[in-house]
């Protein structure tokens, strides 16, 4: 197992206490070939929070965005219930806009990051406030 940046471990506390949770998910940091991409587990890792994993590369320029998806998964994980019967429940308005949220508090907002979303889970990003791409075609 890899050593998780010091950044990474800082910036998941801070949006713990700026959340008021008093427990953290643990945080798994793997490096590959491809650049940035994670998941969030709520039964894998400490009880009370869960476990991220985040997968990257050395210089990729979104993994504080990446974290802070994943961060945002912990933070509106909808019920077990919900989740085996409702396959888009993760990426729901209430989501996007806790990411919406975490991204421009700690500064991590981009066009960029958005295309991102917009390209990955298009229905939605749409609920992120920023302004959206012309030429991207939401539905
Ligand atoms: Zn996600």
């Amino acid at each position: 197992m890899q050593q998780t940046p010091t950044w990474a471990t800082q910036l998941l506390l801070q949006v713990c206490k700026d959340e008021g949770r008093s427990k953290a998910p643990d945080l798994i940091w793997k490096y590959n070939r491809y650049g940035s991409c994670g998941y969030y587990s709520p039964w894998k890792g400490n009880k009370q929070a869960g476990l991220i994993c985040i997968k990257t590369k050395e210089g990729d320029t979104q993994e504080k965005q990446v974290l802070l998806h994943e961060v945002s998964h912990w933070l509106t994980r909808p019920n077990k219930w919900k989740i085996v019967s409702k396959r888009r429940t993760w990426h729901n308005k209430r989501f996007y806009l806790k990411l919406d949220e975490l991204l421009k508090r700690y500064n991590c907002w981009t066009i960029e990051y958005q295309n991102r979303e917009l390209r990955y889970k298009s229905r939605g990003a749409r609920f992120m406030s920023a302004p959206k791409p012309q030429q991207l075609s939401l539905f």
